[in-house]
């Protein structure tokens, strides 16, 4: 993998079936074909790390966005994927799969996370350990997705000695298959929706966060005392709605709920910004080692140690073609262009 640590991608769903019927205007497109530019309208440009279309695959995003990700998980190295866009975007779709003919990256995750440790294991003689936690953040409140019994309480993030983030009292639960794992996920999500009023409302306003933990202990079969141990982390991570940044006409309990999504997407927005002006100013050899605002909101402290460091970033920009919503797509243009 190369130096960079935080990559952005957009990919711009299909206009729906209802957008078709209702005549929908498709108002933005990755410019020329097959590129990384994105066009909005007829004349603002945006530059990404990869730009993916209406008929991009499922496929082709995990490979080109998350696969390396996976490779230097198993090397180490921590990782964070980040889905963000307007409610209705694409971010489940990408991140959850959620359909049963297309797996997203959770379910491609899954798979090549057990297959890559089925290959080492072939070689050396390798001891592995995948725990998988799953959370909600809601209103700054952490809750557990994997404990019925603790749910409604909320979980405190600390930082340990070695400085790894810890959220105490979650649940971590032992996968040793895709497939366990994705029944797992599929429990929390179970639990997720027994809270909520309207699933699609609750999810627009929560931050959803999936953690891998990969422990591998491997021995040289020629040496046995040569023993080596690596311990790393991927998080994958659903945020919430867009929309609710920046929105300052609710009053009261709405006022206050969009104003704490606000703090949680600004402040991930300014880390990661704070990440990309350090990577720059390393290249140019004058860093004075940009501060990181990691502790202004629950979502940039939960990923501290998934988020700069030796970690990989990628952030998924989702957006919807139709010109209906070409205020909120200039917008998650915008951040996710700023994020580079
Ligand atoms: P979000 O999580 O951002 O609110 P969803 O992932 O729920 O949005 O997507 C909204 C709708 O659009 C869903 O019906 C989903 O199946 C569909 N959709 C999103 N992205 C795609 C895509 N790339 N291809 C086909 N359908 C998509
Ligand atoms: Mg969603």
């Amino acid at each position: 993998m190369s130096e960079v640590c935080v990559r952005v991608a957009v990919r711009i769903r299909p206009l729906l079936r209802r957008e078709l019927l209702h005549h929908h205007k498709v108002c933005v497109r990755v410019v020329p074909p097959s590129s990384a530019q994105v066009m909005l309208g007829s004349d603002r440009l945006f530059s990404f790390d990869h730009a993916f279309g209406p008929t991009a695959s499922q496929d082709e995003v995990y490979e080109s966005c998350v696969q390396p990700l996976v490779e230097s998980l198993l090397d180490g190295y921590n990782a964070t994927v980040f889905s963000y866009g307007q409610t209705g975007s694409g971010k489940t779709y990408t991140l959850g799969g959620g359909s049963q003919d297309e797996g997203g990256i959770i379910e491609r995750v899954a798979q090549h996370v057990f297959l890559l440790l089925a290959t080492q294991k072939n070689n050396e003689s390798v001891e592995a350990m995948v725990r998988v936690s799953y959370m909600e953040l809601y209103r700054e409140e952490l809750r557990d997705l994997l404990d019925m019994n603790t749910n409604y309480k909320e979980l405190h993030i600390r930082d340990d000695e070695k400085g790894n983030t810890v959220v105490v009292g979650a649940r971590e639960m032992v996968v040793t298959s895709a497939e366990e794992l994705l029944s797992v996920v599929e429990m929390g999500n179970a639990l997720r929706h027994t809270g909520a009023t309207g699933m699609n409302e609750h999810s627009s306003r929560s931050h959803v966060i999936l953690s891998l933990q990969v422990n591998i202990c491997s021995q040289s079969i020629n040496n046995p005392s040569l023993k080596s141990v690596r311990s790393s982390k991927l998080c994958l991570v659903d945020l919430a709605g867009s929309e609710r940044a920046g929105k300052t006409e609710n009053t009261g309990a709405q006022f206050k709920e969009s104003a704490l999504i606000n703090t949680g997407l600004l402040a991930l927005g300014n880390v990661i910004r704070a990440l990309s002006d350090r990577r720059r100013c390393r290249r140019g050899n004058s860093c004075s080692g940009a501060h990181v605002p990691y502790r202004d909101a629950k979502i940039t402290r939960l990923l501290r140690d998934s988020l700069g460091g030796n970690a990989h970033t990628v952030m998924v920009a989702c957006v919807s073609p139709s010109h209906h919503f070409v205020a909120e797509t200039l917008n998650v243009l915008q951040f996710a262009s700023k994020a580079r």
